[in-house]
């Protein structure tokens, strides 16, 4: 499997850190988890292409976090001299549908090549090769948390997610734990977790290595966050990057 780190940003404009998006490799298959304003932009960026992807696995509808669905599937309808002809399936927490149909389908419309698939967030699913587990997470009414597996090997999606027993058990053993990491913990705000419970959390869930993303600015330096998540987890702790790859 291979991650790329294409927003580790929020809904916080900056030129460092697009809002938040990642995509995720297996096989022959590239999945989007999240897809804020400019991750569009941040797949050319990173030398891949929207027209590969196959799915779109949302973690919550705030729009930091799928405010670029819309341009994504544009492009995808009306790029010259290109047919998209794969189904394009989007995996959202109950009712995101509903508002797809409502403020996005509704100026869009559909497309006479290919079809958009919806499937409900469960527990447990699988997708191309991966076996997936969910977990509700402690921020928004439809905050869900992704765990993706594939031959022994394993990554999660924190999504936007507080402290809690549901994020500690998903993450378990985990090779990579992409987590929220939005403030130092001078700055804790409910619903976010802070670098000390990322921290926490890693060496609870026993995680291989952990990611601190989903960044806001903050009066510290953004590097501060890894030394704040070492004093509970002594395992390997990277600061997310714009662009940054992960091979599990
Ligand atoms: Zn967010
Ligand atoms: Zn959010």
């Amino acid at each position: 499997m291979k991650v790329t780190i294409l927003g580790s940003g929020t809904c916080v404009p900056s030129l460092k850190r697009n809002a938040s998006g990642y995509l995720l490799e297996a096989d022959d298959k590239e999945v989007l988890i999240d897809c804020g304003s400019g991750i569009l932009l941040q797949l050319e960026r990173a030398g891949r292409s929207y027209r590969k992807i196959d799915a779109l696995f949302l973690t919550h509808g705030h729009p930091d976090h799928f405010a670029d669905l819309m341009p994504l599937l544009h492009a995808l309808f009306y790029t010259p001299n290109f047919t998209r002809e794969k189904d394009f399936s989007i995996i959202a927490p109950k009712g995101f549908e509903q508002y797809y149909n409502r403020a996005i389908g509704s100026i869009i419309g559909e497309s006479k090549d290919f079809r958009i698939l919806f499937m409900e967030v469960a527990h447990t699913m699988c997708y191309g090769p991966w076996n997936i587990r969910t977990a509700e997470t402690e921020h928004s009414a439809d905050s869900t948390a992704y765990r993706f597996e594939l031959e022994g090997r394993s990554v999660v999606f924190s999504g936007d997610a507080d402290y809690d027993s549901g994020i500690i058990e998903l993450s378990e053993h985990a090779d990579l734990l992409i987590a929220d990491c939005s403030f130092p913990d001078a700055m804790k705000v409910k619903g976010h977790l802070s670098a000390k419970e990322c921290g926490l959390l890693a060496m609870h869930a026993h995680v291989k290595k952990l990611v601190l993303s989903h960044i806001y600015p903050a009066d510290i330096p953004d590097a501060d966050r890894v030394k704040e998540a070492q004093t509970h987890f002594n395992g390997e702790i990277v600061l997310a990057e714009d662009l940054m790859e992960f091979r599990i």
